[in-house]
């Protein structure tokens, strides 16, 4: 059987796991990062929005051919049909290409000397004892066996490294998604992307529509609680309901779960560090997760690495990766599932009486996680008493 041996080794190289790959190798320890599709990138299962930050982070610009599209509106269109555009001066919003982007990020790891094994598939970790010493692969049907200092689970959010770990085994909430890929569109403003809200669109999430261009859109459902058919019904409902789509060709059919209950509360034992949508790393409201995918692999591959050259790999020693994140985001995500939850209490009148009080702050308030007990103190001043008992819920 076939041994590796790395000071670090990663499994998965989507956003997250190039992320701390890239990072690790530029601070000099060895990395191996593997990823069991032949490319990565792809396939896709996203939306394929990022804002400028998150672009940023990953230390790209916001220039073909990492986007596709640059989007100035977010426009929310409640359960009536009344909709609310929140436009920005500057562009800060893009739809990416990311299968491009993906492969940008696991190029730049590898150009800082990490090393790529791609179709190989983690299939349980190695124990000495009670600390994680290396991985269990699988690659062209041989048995291989990675060892390393720290292993670093980027394995998204079915993640086998987190399972054989012990740790969570199931997120106890998440949004089950649809998403065809249309083209032959011709959309008026492709600069805009559409959020629908409602029972009749996604129970507990949200219908989109962000365009890759005048002529293709990924249009998809995100769904929940009460649902009462399955995500790819939703889907087809919400496409046969508009007459921009009637013609459309389906590109692409593609899906998947985005952990909405917020970040683990365990992702890190002695030699093991997990990332991204591993550790359920997404802002709940929005079920976006590229961004803090990125930000959770950078900061796992400075620590990771720091604790390598101190000769500590031990959980305390990890530990400031936590610290770090929680730093940073760990708030938003909390306030951001909050608002999630009280957003569960609304019906659709209730949503629809919301979306004529709500400012355009509030909303990014609400979808981010921040500032939230502000906004939430303005909103109850102007909303009728029924939304107020609802409000109070999350106020509490
Ligand atoms: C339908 C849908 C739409 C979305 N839209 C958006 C959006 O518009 N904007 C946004 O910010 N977020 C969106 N998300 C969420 C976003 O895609 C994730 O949060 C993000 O990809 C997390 O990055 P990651 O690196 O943690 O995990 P992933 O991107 O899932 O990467 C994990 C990698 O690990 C590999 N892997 C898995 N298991 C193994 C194994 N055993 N061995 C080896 N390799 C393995 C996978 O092949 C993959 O390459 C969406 C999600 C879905 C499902």
């Amino acid at each position: 059987m076939q041994k590796y041996y790395s000071d670090v080794l990663i499994v998965g190289a989507g956003p997250a796991g190039s992320m701390a790959a890239k990072t690790a190798a530029e601070r000099g320890v060895d990395v191996i990062f593997i990823e069991e599709h032949e490319v990565p990138g792809t396939p896709v299962y996203c939306a394929e929005g990022l804002g400028l930050d998150g672009i940023r982070a990953g230390g790209l610009e916001p220039v073909p051919p990492f986007i596709a599209q640059e989007i100035k509106t977010a426009q929310i269109i409640a359960p009536n049909g009344i909709s609310l555009d929140m436009t920005s001066e500057n562009i800060t919003g893009y739809t990416l290409d990311r299968q491009v982007f993906d492969k940008a990020l696991a190029d730049n790891a590898v150009e800082a000397g990490a090393k790529l094994m791609t179709k190989t598939r983690a299939m349980d970790v190695i124990w000495d004892k009670k600390q994680i010493i290396g991985v269990k692969a699988q690659k062209n049907g041989e048995e291989i066996e990675f060892y390393a200092q720290v292993v670093i689970g980027a394995d998204g959010h079915w993640s086998v490294i987190r399972r054989r770990a012990g740790l969570t085994r199931y997120f106890s909430d998440y949004l089950i998604c649809a998403q065809y890929q249309l083209g032959g569109l011709d959309l008026e403003d492709p600069t805009i992307n559409e959020f629908y809200l409602g029972m009749q669109y996604a129970p507990g999430g949200y219908g989109w529509v962000f365009p890759k261009s005048n002529k293709v859109a990924n249009v998809g459902v995100g769904i929940r609680i009460k649902h009462q058919k399955a995500a790819i019904e939703y889907l087809k409902d919400f496409i046969g309901n508009d007459p921009r789509f009637r013609n459309a060709k389906i590109l692409n059919k593609t899906g998947g779960i985005c952990p909405v209950s917020g970040t683990i509360e365990k992702y890190i034992m002695d030699g093991l560090m997990l990332v991204g949508d591993a550790a359920g790393m997404l802002i709940p409201m929005t079920g976006a997760g590229i961004h803090t995918g990125i930000e959770s692999g950078k900061m796992a591959g400075r620590i990771a690495s720091e604790a390598i050259k101190e000769g500590d790999v031990s959980e305390a020693r990890l530990l400031k990766y936590k610290v770090e994140f929680d730093q940073k985001w760990g708030k938003h995500i909390k306030e951001s599932g909050r608002v999630m939850e009280m957003l569960d209490r609304f019906n659709d009148d209730d949503l629809n009486t919301l979306s004529e009080i709500v400012t355009k702050e509030d909303i990014l308030a609400m979808a981010n996680g921040v500032n939230v007990k502000v906004a939430m103190a303005g909103i109850v001043k102007r909303s009728p008493r029924k939304l107020i008992q609802l409000i109070r819920a999350y106020l509490r």
